[in-house]
């Protein structure tokens, strides 16, 4: 026999992101490059062997904590780390979200956010952006005077959009959460990537939480560790919610040896940020309509063959011919008002090379 789950997860979809066996995977926002090979070999001895694997790990991961603290310049005790930024949205909402309570998006935004919210059974009021995928300020008071939310989500650069939201603009967004007691998190998944951090309105006294990864820009998305910065009495709320012991001992000492090549990072940061302009350049030169983007990819929505605006079917038709041509790119058309938009990774010169060579020859 089965088990029936709880009403609502029985109605839900899970979270999809199709895997295929191509030779360019430009589908998940992953760094192209491994770590530092000085990274896997210092983790190999002074982690993997060096582990008192009969121990439970540090429970309070102090050392990993510290770490990131020094690298945002604030204390372990206002930095919660996490199995991926994912658990750390999860912790956040079992937090502060749950039965009774609502969460406030914007779409189109990444789709966890109102998905985990759900399988905590908060509530989701909904907010719209604009045609240009900005956030207007009438549109964020409409969705919290109505909702009245304990949580507010904003993604930027947004994913997918690519779209970052202005330093003013997430201020007078904190400000108005402030005024109805709703905790901000601004989910800076792409933070590197962007001109602009929510990092330098972070208070004690300011209801607001930032979010970051290791998956995207420091090329560890298999380690899944994530992390977020925010006030003290935050963090001790996330430590009382979370799972005892739910970072091994690994991940504590991978994510803190990480972190000891951060002038590597940047470099790759910024060589990312200049492949991502030259693929912008070269798309501006196909026919497709595209976002400017802050983060490690880019959205774009190809022209049908007539000249007209790209619908879900044409978009199809495009990842198709994409993937016959062993390119993996991300079919947006599932987000709302995103019909027909694709989502394209930076890679290595050469990926997005045979991306641009694929798509010109499926478009033309
Ligand atoms: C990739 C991504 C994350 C989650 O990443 P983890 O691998 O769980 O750290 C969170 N937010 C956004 C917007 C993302 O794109």
């Amino acid at each position: 026999m089965k088990v029936s789950p709880r009403d609502d997860v029985a109605l839900m979809d899970g979270y999809h992101s199709p895997q295929v066996d191509v030779d360019v995977r430009l589908n998940t926002n992953e760094a192209p490059e491994a770590p530092p090979t000085a990274f896997t070999e210092a983790l190999a001895t002074d982690g993997v062997h060096s582990v008192a694997w009969h121990r439970y790990p540090d429970r309070s991961a102090t050392a990993l904590r510290t770490a990131v603290g020094a690298l945002h310049g604030v204390p372990a005790e206002q930095v919660f780390c996490a199995n991926g930024s994912n658990e750390v949205l999860q912790t956040l909402l079992l937090t502060y979200g749950g039965a009774g309570r609502t969460a406030a998006v914007w779409e189109p935004t990444y789709a966890l956010h109102s998905h985990i919210a759900r399988i905590t059974q908060t509530a989701v009021a909904e907010g719209e952006r604009a045609a240009d995928f900005s956030l207007s300020l009438d549109e964020v008071a409409r969705v919290l005077d109505e909702g009245r939310p304990s949580v507010a989500f904003l993604c930027s650069p947004n994913n997918p959009t690519g779209v970052v939201d202005p330093p003013d603009v997430v201020a007078e967004v904190l400000r108005r959460c402030e005024d109805i007691g709703c905790l901000l998190v601004v989910d800076e998944a792409y933070g590197q990537f962007a001109p602009a951090s929510a990092l330098e309105l972070l208070d004690e006294d300011r209801p607001l939480v930032v979010t970051r990864t290791f998956s995207k820009t420091w090329s560890m998305a298999a380690a899944r560790l994530g992390y977020l910065v925010g006030p003290t009495w935050a963090v001790d709320d996330l430590h009382k919610v979370v799972l005892p012991y739910h970072l091994d001992a690994v991940k504590q000492r991978a994510g803190e040896l990480a972190l000891r090549h951060r002038e590597a990072m940047d470099e790759r940061v910024e060589r990312l940020v200049a492949e991502r302009e030259r693929l912008v350049a070269a798309l501006g030169g196909l026919p497709v309509e595209q976002w400017p983007s802050g983060a490690n990819f880019v959205l774009f929505r190809p022209h049908r063959p007539d000249g007209s605006v790209g619908d879900a079917e044409w978009g199809r038709t495009v990842w198709q011919g994409l993937l016959d041509r062993s390119v993996l790119v991300r079919d947006c058309s599932s987000w709302p008002r995103l019909e027909g938009c694709l989502r394209v990774t930076i890679g290595t010169p050469d990926e997005d090379d045979a991306f641009l060579a694929a798509l010109e020859d499926v478009l033309t």
